[in-house]
């Protein structure tokens, strides 16, 4: 049986981040990377994304930056029930996702970083480690595990037996009509179910999402179609042993915007740090400590899945960019205080 000092399951943005900072931190520490996809189906299973991300969230990245970029966004624009269309400055960026994280991989690569294209169908503990059973027949001993196996990571369900607190499955469509280059527009209302309607740019075309059968394309060109499960609102346990789950395995998608690239990413990295540093109980103190991991995010989705469209009308009156609207829309209108105490947070955390 095959043995490594680390062994990843999945080569996303958690895995992909996990592999890179670990060979960064150690030149010594074999680690292999296992990804099932060939690269074609690698290409489409990660273009299924809005492929938007922060300007912020390269700082907790670095040396890691922005690269295939295909937009700069520096404005948010959300639609509201009544009408209201509130705009705010937000400086990211979409990127050819696909391709930055075969960037990502060939640093990973380049440090030293073994991959092999191969599935994980079974993982079990044993004194010493996690033995995962691939489906070429072969057997590999992982020391330390890092279970970035996104939303439906059968290391997390057999390993530690939790399942998200929130499944949004989402249906995202690529279709032939331009929305403004440097916007991200999200459509706000009771049929999402706390969830929202996303148009973002991409090339020359866009893509176009919702929450699965809240809404339609009727009427665009549709290009490609996918749908795709969204885990939300984090789990009670991330590491047990040597054994650690990131990213949408560990349903680190913000709750409020659904946001998840960053935080997957930055979750490989901590979990590096952690075995790097000899502390895995770090990267559950992390994540319970970090602002990322704030309850209030979960409690602000399920009111505004509670909420009707008159309530979202009057939720978004007289809301704007401006800080003393805010002030006052928070004093007049004490209902809404929890959503308007988390909008700012999640525009800071939640992409
Ligand atoms: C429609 C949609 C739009 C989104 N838009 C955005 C957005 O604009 N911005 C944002 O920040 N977030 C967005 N997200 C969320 C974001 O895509 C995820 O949170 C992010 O991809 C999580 O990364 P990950 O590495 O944890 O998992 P994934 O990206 O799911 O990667 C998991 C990898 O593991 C591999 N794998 C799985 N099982 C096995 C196995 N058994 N053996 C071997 N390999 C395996 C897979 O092949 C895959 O490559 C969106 C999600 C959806 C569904």
């Amino acid at each position: 049986m095959d043995e490594h000092d680390a062994v990843i399951v999945g080569a996303g943005p958690a895995g992909a981040s996990a592999g890179f900072f670990l060979r960064s931190g150690s030149e010594d520490l074999d680690v292999l990377m296992v990804d099932r996809l060939d690269d074609a189906k690698y290409a489409r299973y990660h273009r299924m994304c809005g492929e938007a991300i922060s300007r912020a969230a390269f700082k907790d990245l670095a040396p890691l930056t922005p690269t295939n970029v295909v937009h700069n966004i520096s404005r948010m624009r959300e639609g509201w029930p009544g009408g209201a269309m509130i705009e705010t400055r937000a400086i990211g960026y979409i990127l050819d996702r696909p391709a930055f994280l075969r960037g990502v991989l060939e640093r990973y690569r380049s440090l030293g970083g073994k991959m092999v294209r191969d599935a994980v169908e079974k993982a079990e503990a044993d004194g010493k480690g996690t033995v995962l059973t691939m489906t070429s027949g072969k057997s590999i001993r992982a020391k330390h595990l890092i279970a970035a196996d996104g939303a439906r990571s059968l290391i997390r369900r057999t390993l530690f037996r939790e399942e998200p607190p929130v499944m949004m499955w989402t249906e995202q469509h690529l279709i032939r009509r331009r929305v403004p280059d440097d916007a991200l527009t999200f459509l706000q209302a009771e049929r999402y179910k706390g969830g929202y309607r996303w148009e973002f740019p991409a090339g020359e075309l866009s893509r176009v999402g919702f929450p699965r059968g809240t809404d339609s394309v009727e009427g665009e060109e549709v290009v490609e179609t996918h749908q795709r499960a969204i885990p939300m609102g984090g789990l009670s346990t991330l590491m047990r042993g040597n054994v650690y789950l990131v990213g949408d395995a560990a349903a680190m998608a913000n709750p409020l915007t659904a946001g998840g690239i960053r935080i997957a990413m930055l979750s490989g990295r901590k979990a590096a740090e952690a075995i790097l540093g000899g502390r895995p109980e770090s990267y559950q103190r992390w994540w319970s400590s970090s602002p990322f991991s704030s309850q209030r995010f979960m409690r602000a989705f399920l009111k505004l899945k509670a909420m009707t469209d008159d309530d979202y009308e009057r939720a978004a009156r007289g809301l704007g960019s401006d800080p003393l609207r805010l002030a006052w829309c928070y004093l007049s209108r004490p209902e809404f205080r929890d959503l308007y105490r988390t909008y700012a947070p999640s525009g800071i955390y939640g992409w």
